[in-house]
């Protein structure tokens, strides 16, 4: 019998953070991203992103299509801000919501 090398680590809940690109802040399950982060969406990618919302869809790990549609375009739109690569479904999103 063989020990593992490096044994798993004890089930703790691991804190939800900040979906922003490199962005580790520790935010609310209900939160997508962080105040400073989620302040540089547009108001339209925000709205869409609350109205498809579902209370306890982080736990049950099924938001749905169209929450992840508005949560890609805001993930985008911040990238893009910050200077970050963009990934096809974040270009695909912000198009959706009219952000080039
Ligand atoms: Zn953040």
């Amino acid at each position: 019998m063989t020990l593992p090398l490096f044994p798993s680590p004890p089930p703790i809940e691991r804190p939800h953070t900040c979906h922003a690109r490199g962005c580790r802040e520790p935010v609310p399950p209900e939160m997508l991203m962080c105040l400073a982060h989620w302040r540089m969406v547009p108001r339209l990618i925000q709205r869409a992103v609350w109205a498809n919302y579902r209370h306890g869809q982080c736990e049950d790990k099924n938001p749905s299509w169209a929450w992840h549609q508005a949560a890609d375009a805001a993930i985008g739109f911040v990238a893009r801000s910050e200077g970050f690569m963009l990934r096809p479904a974040e270009m695909e999103a912000m198009e959706a919501f009219g952000c080039r």
